[in-house]
């Protein structure tokens, strides 16, 4: 087990719209049964570039997540 900030996504909140998936280079993110979820937490930077990408404040900060 590792850990590291990842994105926090508010399901509720997310409509799968994926412009997180397209702010993101490393391929952390993917939309899956229509909400984001994090495929590839190795890959996260930690930049939160997903962050100001949503337009529904559906990831509102990076979170301490073990992986
Ligand atoms: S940008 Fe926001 S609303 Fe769109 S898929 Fe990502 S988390 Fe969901």
């Amino acid at each position: 087990m590792a850990k590291k900030k990842l994105p926090k996504i508010i399901e509720e909140l997310c409509i799968g719209c994926g412009h997180c998936v397209m702010a993101c280079p490393l391929g952390v993110l993917k939309i899956v049964n229509k909400k984001s979820k994090v495929v590839k937490p190795e890959a996260c930077d930690s930049e939160g570039r997903c962050i100001a990408a949503c337009p529904q404040k559906a990831i509102p900060h990076l979170e301490e997540q073990e992986y």
